[in-house]
């Protein structure tokens, strides 16, 4: 989940730049620490590595992805968009892939495509390259083995990316993907999440859901599944359609 949403960090930044150099002065100071807000949470950051925040903005067509899971909630989410043949993009935590075999295995079978959020959910930031690599790597490591599917895509824990996160991402063959629009489905109520997304629909978004808590087993999804149930056939009726996120970033594939 990405609990501090799309807003800048309340954590302040230290004023060395990336190539160690220490900022002097007060403009200067505020000119960094606004370069560091927009490389570590930026959406179209591109800093700590490549990512991505939309598709094509001329096809009618919608990425709906998924946070935090598998969880045992999930089947849940999958049958809704079973039922509106809807595909989708789950970016999952490695723990919870490991508790819930099953689960994931039931997501990559019903046609979504899965992605990368790390193994157990940190903020990257201020965290060592190693550590970070480790964290892609375990979950990219149990995702593999547990449902077959090898991730090319990674989404960053609270949108917060880092030194050493490029290098972990090729590495690993990984693509960071943002989002256009977070539904604070961990917070709000489903009319207001709903009202959200609908107000902001357009073509080629990124939308930013959870069918998860973290790590956390069990969670409660219920807002998450109403507000999909809803805005499904709202935005089929505009016209737009729903694909994965490689499909909206590479329509020919
Ligand atoms: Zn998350």
């Amino acid at each position: 989940m990405a609990s501090r949403g799309d807003r800048l960090p309340e954590r302040r930044y230290d004023v060395f730049m990336p190539n160690g150099a220490l900022i002097g002065g007060s403009v200067s100071l505020l000119a960094a620490g606004g370069f560091m807000a927009h490389a570590v949470r930026g959406r179209a950051s591109t800093v700590f590595g490549p990512s991505v925040y939309h598709g094509d903005r001329a096809r009618p067509a919608i990425a709906l992805t998924f946070d935090d899971g598998p969880s045992e909630s999930t089947p849940a989410l999958l049958r809704i968009l079973e039922r509106h043949n809807v595909p989708a993009t789950f970016f999952m935590c490695g723990q919870n892939v490991e508790r819930l075999p099953a689960v994931a295995r039931q997501v990559a079978a019903a046609g979504h495509q899965i992605g990368n959020h790390t193994d157990s959910h940190p903020r990257l930031d201020f965290c060592s390259s190693d550590f970070i690599y480790r964290e892609l790597a375990a979950a990219q490591e149990k995702i593999i083995r547990h449902t077959g599917v090898t991730p090319r895509l990674f989404r960053a824990p609270y949108g917060v990316r880092w030194f050493g996160l490029k290098s972990a991402q090729q590495r690993l063959g990984l693509l960071g993907v943002m989002w256009g629009t977070i539904g604070r489905d961990w917070k709000w109520p489903a009319a207001r999440v709903t009202k959200l997304f609908l107000n902001r629909a357009g073509a080629g978004d990124i939308f930013c859901l959870h069918d998860g808590r973290r790590t956390e087993p069990s969670p409660d999804i219920r807002v998450t599944l109403e507000a999909v149930e809803v805005m499904i056939p709202a935005l089929k009726e505009r016209g737009l359609r729903f694909e994965t996120v490689s499909q909206i970033l590479c329509p020919t594939s």
